[in-house]
């Protein structure tokens, strides 16, 4: 499955990541509407550290509307159709990855789309290719039901 993975070796602090994202996506440079969250590490001076989402897939057991599902690169999507806002996997999420932004009701997480692994001037970040996260429980009873 497709993860965004994060160098921390590498990365000088600069945010084009995260301006990039943001006009990706929401055609605006706001860092609350990045899917990626550059901070820095407070005991590490000049160091970073990237929050984003690593497609574990926790939260597709958590949301009650079915609206998260995975796509064929294993990449966790929301469904906005079905969303209804409850905000439970922006609570939920294990590493606090997905995010909602000030004036929208959806949720939004990274889909490794790649355009920050661009943008980076560092090379602190790179599109991988891991092995498939273990099928959610979710996921287990739908695939039941379509078969
Ligand atoms: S663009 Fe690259 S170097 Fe700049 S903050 Fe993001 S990860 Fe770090």
């Amino acid at each position: 499955m497709k993860v965004l993975v994060f160098n921390p070796q590498l990365c000088d602090g600069c945010r084009i990541c995260e301006e990039t994202c943001s006009q990706t996506w929401f055609k605006e440079t706001n860092a609350e509407k990045s899917a990626i969250r550059i901070s820095p590490l407070e005991d590490q001076p000049g160091r970073y550290q990237a929050t984003v989402c690593n497609q574990c897939g926790e939260c597709i057991d958590i949301c009650p509307t079915l609206a998260l599902t995975r796509d064929r690169h294993g990449i966790v999507r929301v469904n906005k159709k079905r969303c209804t806002g409850c905000l439970s996997c922006v609570g939920f999420c294990p590493i606090l990855a997905m995010y909602i932004p000030p004036d929208y009701v959806v949720p939004f997480k990274c889909v490794a789309c790649g355009e920050c692994v661009k943008a980076c001037p560092t090379g602190a970040l790179a599109i991988e290719d891991l092995p498939k996260a273990p099928l959610t429980e979710t996921e287990k009873r739908m695939k039941v039901v379509a078969l």
